[in-house]
């Protein structure tokens, strides 16, 4: 691991919304472009910074990466027979990787941790974030329906937008996320590309993969690799094809956003969401724990939602904004704010989540 790579190198000082795309794949996987082009086209895109996450592969790390004003943030997508999931953070050599990259793009794992979740809680133990990938989507869809979910940080709810296959997967992930907050995990949701060239594949005449799309909006006391996954961490996030969006709640003169908890408290609560450059006719809705509370119709690239609620201290609920275009696809969607007591999960494995695993 090279100096560059460092995840404490700070490339912007202020705290801030920062754009930027989660999941990559560059020339030291599947993928057909270095680490530093990716970069300079996701500089030119308005992007803010890049994971890279190859297959099964660190190759990228343990060289220099020479534009030096780009934050990429070292990362891989562990793929496996069963499912696929990022580990964002990579920082060094690990004894898990001993048994990950065994120069194949799809491995059965064996071993010392030969199980996802011996695997996982490995991992989240070293400090990385875990972010489960694609997981309604056949044939790569998660299929151990013995992991854990208390290892999995983040769940990637939109990917690969280009791919025609992924339109009913996506929503499907958005709705098993939606059943993981209602069972009191809080893994962030986040969305990626999972981008492999900008060449066009055979019968093309243009790549439709574009780097960012989804892009992912991370709040951050900097712009640093240590910063966002701070940020990721916190929930401190939303996924866009377009819109930009502020949901805010008001609470006691204290405004709190994104990812924010204010733990058990009682009174009325009033949210309030704003919504800007959406690129086609929409709806946007306010969710409690799941259900509609507030509407409305997104003209001209625009729209204000807000309603009021009243809060009661021993009640968990989670409040969310949604944004879908007219054929019910994602446009935005923001993780909760929380409030009330943390509900422990009776519910403990993916397959207590998803019928025929
Ligand atoms: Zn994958
Ligand atoms: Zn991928």
């Amino acid at each position: 691991m090279t100096a560059d790579w460092s995840l404490s190198k700070v490339y912007n000082p202020r705290p801030g919304w920062y754009r930027g795309e989660l999941h990559v794949h560059t020339v030291h996987s599947d993928g057909t472009h270095p680490p530093a082009q990716l970069a300079e086209w996701a500089k030119a895109d308005g992007l803010d910074f890049l994971a890279i996450t190859d297959h099964n592969r660190v190759d990228a790390f343990q060289q220099p990466y020479p534009p030096s004003d780009f934050l990429l943030i070292p990362g891989m997508e562990v793929t496996l027979q069963n499912g696929h999931f990022n580990v964002y953070g990579l920082q060094g050599r690990y004894d898990w990787l001993e048994n990950v990259c065994i120069g194949m793009f799809t491995i059965k794992l064996s071993g010392k941790y030969e199980t996802t979740t011996k695997l996982m809680r490995r991992t989240a133990s070293l400090g990385l974030i875990n972010s489960m990938n694609h997981p309604m989507r056949t044939p790569f869809n998660w299929r151990d329906g013995e992991t854990e979910l208390q290892y999995i940080h983040c769940l990637e709810i939109w990917n690969k937008p280009d791919a025609p296959d992924t339109n009913g997967s996506n929503s499907q992930a958005i709705a098993l996320w939606t059943e993981w907050l209602k069972a009191g995990y809080r893994a962030t949701a986040i969305g990626g590309s999972d981008h492999h060239t900008l060449k066009p594949f055979p019968g093309q005449k243009r790549s439709t993969e574009r780097l960012g799309w989804p892009r992912n909006y991370v709040y951050a006391e900097n712009l640093s690799g240590a910063a966002i996954l701070a940020g990721l961490c916190a929930h401190q996030v939303y996924v866009s094809m377009g819109p930009e969006v502020s949901f805010q709640a008001q609470f006691n003169d204290t405004v709190y956003t994104i990812g924010a908890d204010l733990g058990e408290v009682a009174g009325e609560i009033r949210l309030l969401a704003d919504v800007c450059d959406c690129p086609m006719p929409a709806h946007a809705y306010i969710l409690k724990n799941g259900s509609i509370v507030a509407q409305a119709v997104v003209e001209e690239g625009r729209a204000t939602v807000e309603c009021v609620d009243t809060l009661h201290p021993a009640e968990p609920a989670w409040y969310r904004l949604d944004i879908y275009d007219e054929a019910g696809l994602m446009l935005a969607i923001t993780n909760p704010i929380y409030t009330g007591p943390a509900k422990i999960p009776l519910l403990k494995t993916f397959g207590d989540f998803v019928e025929g695993i």
